[in-house]
């Protein structure tokens, strides 16, 4: 039987979300449904929100997410009902040229549902990154469940999205190793992240960079050696005050995670110089 759960939806463009009913069909092969316990607020959904994702109104916004299993439809051996799992926004081919090549992250062929969430009139949703948990329960593709000792679903469900965005960002495509000096622009869930991934990946320094005080102690406790606080700084200045703290070179590594023309800007500029093409000696930069 469908089931019928409140969640909320951004009906268009630029208008203020609704809490309103959704229709969960059952599970088909290889889907799951979820119960809900806990949901990030992440700034992707505001984007949905905006316009900026899609223009494939309504959406089922939410999508950094920990639950416990409800229901599975046929052929679903990775979990069972009552485990407790974190979604994740895609679940990975295994088969393609990037997953065997072991780069899962740009798998060209994730999985979804294959049916859809609706409005009580029938009106298709359209998933949040494919997951729509700002709901009481909700339809995901079975590989899109990870699961994991039963924990704090309001912490572990942060694994979902901007722990992992920031933890990649510095380990797998900026390709931090120890010794790298790395800034991060931006210390909010996915900066910090970076921040941490940085120092699990033994860099040094780590200078963290942001225009909020209780953001940046915070990234000292996840292990930045340094911090700039860019409150009222032109971009010059920032990148200067990057390449003071780098010995005058720019840091190996620069992460930019805020995502604004001027902070990208900034990332570039703030990175070690001239660029590899300059000179075979240069060593290799990365940035992300
Ligand atoms: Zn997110
Ligand atoms: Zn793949």
């Amino acid at each position: 039987m469908p089931t019928t759960v409140k969640g909320i939806v951004a009906t268009a463009k630029g208008e203020p979300v609704e809490l309103t009913d959704i229709v969960i069909p059952d599970p088909g092969p290889g889907e799951v449904i979820v119960d809900v316990k806990s949901c990030g607020v992440c700034h992707t959904d505001f984007h949905y929100r905006e316009g900026g994702i899609g223009d494939d109104f309504p959406y089922l916004l939410g999508h950094e997410s920990a639950g416990i299993v409800a229901e599975i439809g046929e052929g679903v051996t990775n979990v069972d009902v009552g485990d407790f799992v974190i979604l994740n926004w895609r679940a990975i081919c295994g088969e393609c040229r990037a997953c065997k090549r072991g780069e899962p992250w740009y798998c060209f062929d994730t999985h979804n549902a294959t049916q859809k969430m609706t409005l009580t009139d029938g009106t298709e949703l359209e998933a949040a990154l494919g997951i729509g948990s700002f709901a009481e329960k909700t339809l995901v593709a079975a590989g899109q469940c990870t699961k994991v000792d039963e924990a704090d679903p309001a912490v572990v469900g942060l694994l979902g999205c901007g722990i992992m965005a920031g933890i990649g960002a510095a380990i797998n495509t900026g390709e931090v190793t120890r010794g790298d000096s790395v800034a991060v622009i931006g210390c909010g869930g996915v900066g910090s992240a970076a921040v941490a991934g940085a120092h699990l990946a033994g860099a040094s320094p780590i200078i963290a960079v942001d225009f909020d005080e209780r953001k940046l102690d915070a990234a000292r406790e996840l292990g930045a050696t340094d911090t700039i606080c860019s409150k009222g700084m032109s971009e010059d200045e920032l990148v200067a005050a990057v390449q003071e703290l780098t010995g005058g070179f720019g840091a190996d590594v620069v992460i930019d995670a805020v995502g604004r023309p001027e902070t990208w800007r900034q990332a570039f500029y703030a990175r070690v110089w001239p660029a590899p093409s300059c000179s075979s000696a240069c060593r290799p930069r990365r940035w992300s």
